[in-house]
């Protein structure tokens, strides 16, 4: 008899039909379709080689109503979150990014002892410990029950709970309303928007700010980043389909900075309706956006055809550099390099490993390719002749802290918008 093997989960919605998270349109437009793929966090341990995993449709839509660009949600949020693998705390550059933010946002806002501020994906309070230490009230909220107990035991206050408009109006009860709601690179990753949305408006005081943080949409489309998409990652977000749901929740964009962050982020600051003056960034954001294309739903055909361009080019090169009997190796395991080596094909055979500063993932294996991750040591032992960077948003970090990789002969090769050497 064999033995008996645990039954995958049924997904979510199994239905073809899907309608848009933010407005309820039904969903016809195909904005990118990456095949299947595993859930891109769910890094595969020894026994988990023995085992099957479970894939899901990775497409993409675009709404032809509001042009929100999101993912048809066939993996449940429980699955996802509940044992996130990402400690924020395990890259500099993003450390620095959070400090930066805290004492802009201090200092823009004229917060004090008397203030209080509640984080959303609170991760493992790197960045409310900032907060903490001007003698700031701060409250994180995290799904994650493992990394809400790292953040309690850094002493920031954290609850594991999912947020959305009936944990906000507990939290306004019990703690009050905050003056700053900070929602950094977490719009994208709820499946409920409009809840999430709801409850920002409802736990903020009237003359409060909430910022939000994302990915832009724009870039995405630009750079080609289609490896920033993957099943976590349920919405692709411009300005443009931001402020419809912003309008329907009584708040609205009072001012916008554009970041260098994943990519190119957009930090967007929202307040509730009527209550602040909007600073001239904001239209001028609009225009960028008409310009590109993004109002119309003509501006989001043709992506598919250039991801498909990066697949084969990427393919040429990592067959080119091993019929030259050059060795590669891959730096960092993020949820991206998942979802680009597992589109594109690539398994051990073209990249016999790769190697992660974060501990949890090492000795495991990359969701579906199945390539090894090791500590970054490996690579000064290794000495391979390309170093193919997987978290290209760090290429400028990645590339300063592996800067013996040049002194044995090694070069470094970043995947998109175009496969190329650096
Ligand atoms: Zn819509």
């Amino acid at each position: 008899m064999a033995q008996a093997i645990e039954e995958p989960r049924a997904p979510a919605r199994a239905t073809a039909a899907a309608t848009c998270r933010s407005c309820g349109a039904p969903l016809e437009d195909v904005f990118a379709d990456l095949g299947v793929q595993p859930l891109c966090e769910s890094y595969v341990d020894e026994a988990g080689l023995h085992a099957p995993e479970v894939f899901y449709p990775l497409r993409t839509y675009v709404c032809r109503e509001c042009l929100l660009v999101q993912a048809q949600d066939f993996a449940p949020a429980e699955d996802i979150y509940r044992e996130y693998a990402y400690f924020s705390s395990y890259s500099t550059s993003w450390l620095e990014h959070a400090a930066r933010y805290c004492r802009d946002a201090a200092a823009r806002e004229g917060l004090s002892a008397d203030s209080f501020v509640v984080e959303l994906a609170s991760n493992d309070g790197y960045l409310l410990r900032n907060f903490v230490a001007m003698g700031i009230r701060v409250l994180g909220i995290d799904p994650a029950r493992n990394v809400a107990e790292v953040a309690r035991g850094k002493g920031v206050p954290t609850l594991a709970e999912f947020f959305g408009t009936g944990l906000a109006r507990q939290v306004a009860t019990e703690h009050g309303r905050a003056d700053l709601i900070v929602a950094n690179n977490v719009l994208a990753h709820v499946p409920d928007i409009n809840d999430f949305v709801g409850g920002v408006a409802e736990l903020l005081r009237t003359d409060g700010v909430a910022s939000f943080e994302f990915p832009h949409l724009h870039e995405l489309i630009r750079q080609r980043q289609f490896d920033t998409i993957y099943h976590e990652h349920f919405s692709y977000l411009s300005l443009y389909a931001v402020e419809k749901v912003l309008a329907r929740h009584g708040l609205e964009a009072v001012d916008v900075e554009r970041l260098p962050t994943h990519g190119g982020s957009l930090r967007l600051w929202v307040a509730h309706a009527g209550a602040r003056r909007t600073a001239p960034s904001v239209p001028e954001l609009r225009e960028v956006e008409a310009r590109a294309g993004l109002h119309d739903l003509s501006g989001y055909s043709g992506f598919q055809a250039e991801v498909a361009h990066v697949k084969r080019e990427l393919l040429k090169l990592l067959i080119g550099l091993h019929d030259q009997g050059l060795r590669v190796a891959g730096y960092g395991a993020p949820g991206k390099g998942n979802t680009l080596l597992n589109y594109c094909g690539v398994g051990p055979e073209l990249l016999p490993y790769t190697v992660d500063r974060n501990p949890y993932k090492q000795g495991k294996y990359l969701p579906g390719s199945r390539i090894p991750i090791h500590a970054p040591e490996v690579i000064a032992e290794d000495r391979p002749d390309v170093v193919l960077i997987l978290p290209w948003n760090l290429e400028a970090e990645i590339v300063a802290q592996l800067s013996d990789v040049r002194d044995w002969g090694g070069r470094f090769v970043v995947p998109i918008p175009e496969p190329r050497f650096v």
